[in-house]
């Protein structure tokens, strides 16, 4: 073979290792904040997990809601309300531990996935990450989250798995929002 032959063989082989990258990217990360999206969370981290909790390892979900979000938007525009939710990626990303899979489920609303933790730990990381939020710049006064805890069940799909964590969640905003719930301690 010729060197320059080689050469453009590598060089081939770069672009399309490249190109793999791209469209991982395209596929995977939300392009507002760079963080997971949703289809990244179903897709992986279902196969992911399900090999844990074969291996005895809980899983447990944390969902967070930016409160009255459309208020923002609808006083300060779109873009206001796109640098809070960046804002808040990089809070997550600074706060999170490279073992926590985290993500953005779509909307002003964040999902953490925390293997073989406690809910009384996530609690405790729900609540930091909502003292660390309120320094994130809002224009229309302080960033708030709800947010709605859920361990996986046995047998439990990561779907099962949100939608309580969601139920969760929603009962944080009836009790007037800034608020944690967990799913087992609802009634
Ligand atoms: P609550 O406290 O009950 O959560 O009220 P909320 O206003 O936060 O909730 P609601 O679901 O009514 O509003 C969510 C808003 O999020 C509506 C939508 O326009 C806005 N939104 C969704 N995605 C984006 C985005 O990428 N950028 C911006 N700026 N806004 C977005
Ligand atoms: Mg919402
Ligand atoms: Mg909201």
């Amino acid at each position: 073979f010729s060197p320059e032959e080689l050469q453009c063989r590598i060089n081939h082989n770069l672009e399309m290792l490249e190109l793999q990258t791209d469209l991982r990217d395209v596929i995977y990360r939300d392009h507002l904040t760079q963080l997971f999206n949703r289809r990244y969370l179903f897709e992986k981290v279902e196969k992911q997990f399900r090999s844990a909790k074969s291996a005895g390892q809980s899983i447990t979900m944390g969902v967070m809601d930016i409160d009255h979000f459309k208020r923002l938007n609808d006083s300060h525009g779109h873009a206001a309300g796109d640098a809070v939710l960046r804002g808040m990626s990089d809070v997550l990303q600074r706060a999170l531990r490279g073992s926590d899979v985290f993500g953005r489920l779509g909307g002003e609303e964040f999902c953490v996935l925390l293997p073989d933790q406690s809910e009384a730990k996530a609690r405790a990381l729900a609540e930091r990450l909502r003292t660390l939020l309120a320094a994130v710049p809002r224009p229309d006064g302080q960033l708030t989250i709800s947010a709605g805890i859920a361990s996986m069940r046995k047998g439990e799909s990561i779907m099962q798995t949100l939608h309580r964590a969601d139920l969760a969640m929603l009962k944080a905003k009836q009790s007037g929002r800034d608020a944690v719930c967990i799913a087992d301690e609802l009634r």
